[in-house]
């Protein structure tokens, strides 16, 4: 029986402050018959991202603004169930932007055949995709450090910072990060391997938390959170520190503005050099990336979590949990079961 319509998921408002279950709303929408060239594909996994919520006021930003009533988008993995095109046959794995959604007809554009290099396709949308991809470019690109230093870096045990650690770790670096929860501190430690972990929540001061774990100083920080993280790391940076600005989370929910840090002359005293990046700017380096991933993967050398929420009706809470901190590893969506037989080879 032919796909007359599938459910997506559309923006209702723009959130004011943290995001709410109220800005969403699951509706159902027609699908076109496949024509010639088209493929119909059925979504097996999307992803949920931080930078989804600077999408989500009106405005320009690197990134367009989701329109108030529009059907959200962002990176999903598909299988082709139905295809009128030459370059994909039914059952071929798709990367595409048509999140959101249980189902869709493209004719192609876009979409990107998986590789098949050994591991679950919703790795593309984490430790092989996008957030992979900031992690080593940010640290390597824009850190750039040396062996020997000492890397810090926030949200570690999140998709793109546990993956900061590790790659941290293969360079010969010290590594230490900060965390919400005694779990993850716990995880980062032990299964991770970094050299300290710090929860953040339960810390009074973190400058100081930071300064006793490192009475030598940091080198690069990987700043993912703002606020007193970035205070804390300008304290603690040493002359000629790399702080790359990845994310600021804590601010992304903010009312009115934020005032900077404090201590931001030490940039001055301590000849710091601050940078922040998009990874969209740095897609040309997949490859490079891709091998080293696959290089380190096969030493054994990558770990990486996910947190999985089942169905296309609990993918805006999917989203709200990047905001409390109930996502550990990468958050995605698991929108159809077909895709359950690969839960066994998760790596964890
Ligand atoms: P994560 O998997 O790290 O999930 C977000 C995590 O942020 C949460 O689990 C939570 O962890 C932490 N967090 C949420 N709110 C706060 C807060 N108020 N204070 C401190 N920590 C908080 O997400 P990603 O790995 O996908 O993204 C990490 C960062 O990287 C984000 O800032 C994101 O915007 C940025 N990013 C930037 C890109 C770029 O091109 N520049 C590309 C991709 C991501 P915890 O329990 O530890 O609090």
């Amino acid at each position: 029986m032919p796909l007359k319509s599938t459910r997506a998921v559309r923006l209702v408002s723009y959130p004011q402050g943290l995001p709410e279950r109220e800005n969403f709303e699951i509706v159902e929408v027609p699908l076109e018959s496949p024509q010639d060239g088209d493929v119909l594909v059925q979504n097996l996994w999307m992803t949920v991202d931080p930078y989804m919520r600077g999408r989500m006021r009106p405005g320009k930003s690197y990134v367009d603004a989701f329109e108030i009533g529009a059907i959200l988008d962002g990176e999903a993995i598909g299988k082709v169930i139905e295809s009128n095109s030459p370059d994909f046959k039914v059952g071929d794995e798709v990367r595409s932007y048509l999140g959101w959604r249980e189902a869709f007809v493209s004719p192609g554009q876009g979409l990107q055949k998986v590789p098949d290099v050994g591991v679950p396709s919703q790795a593309f949308l984490g430790v092989l995709g996008m957030p992979g991809l900031t992690a080593w470019v940010g640290l390597l690109e824009i850190g750039q450090p040396k062996e020997g230093e000492t890397v810090f870096v926030s949200a570690a045990s999140g998709a793109v910072g546990s993956l900061v650690c590790q790659i941290a770790k293969i360079k010969g670096c010290h590594v230490v990060g900060t965390a919400g929860s005694d779990d993850k501190v716990r995880w980062l430690l032990d299964e991770i391997g970094i050299d300290h972990a710090i929860n953040y929540k339960t810390t009074d001061s973190l400058s100081k938390a930071l300064r006793d774990v490192c009475p030598d100083g940091i080198d690069v920080y990987f700043e993912n959170v703002g606020g007193e993280h970035l205070t804390a790391a300008l304290d603690a940076i040493n002359n000629f520190g790399r702080i790359a600005v990845c994310g600021m989370i804590s601010q992304y929910n903010a009312t009115k503005a934020v005032p900077g840090p404090a201590n931001l002359t030490n940039v001055i005293a301590k000849r710091l050099r601050i940078q922040g990046f998009i990874v969209s700017d740095h897609f040309d380096s997949y490859p490079a990336f891709l091998n080293d991933m696959k290089t380190w993967m096969a030493e054994g050398k990558i770990k990486w979590k996910e947190t999985v929420l089942d169905g296309l009706d609990n993918a805006p809470q999917a989203f709200l949990n990047l905001f409390s901190g109930d996502n550990f590893g990468k958050m995605l969506v698991r929108l159809s079961s077909s895709a359950k037989d690969q839960e066994g080879s998760f790596k964890d």
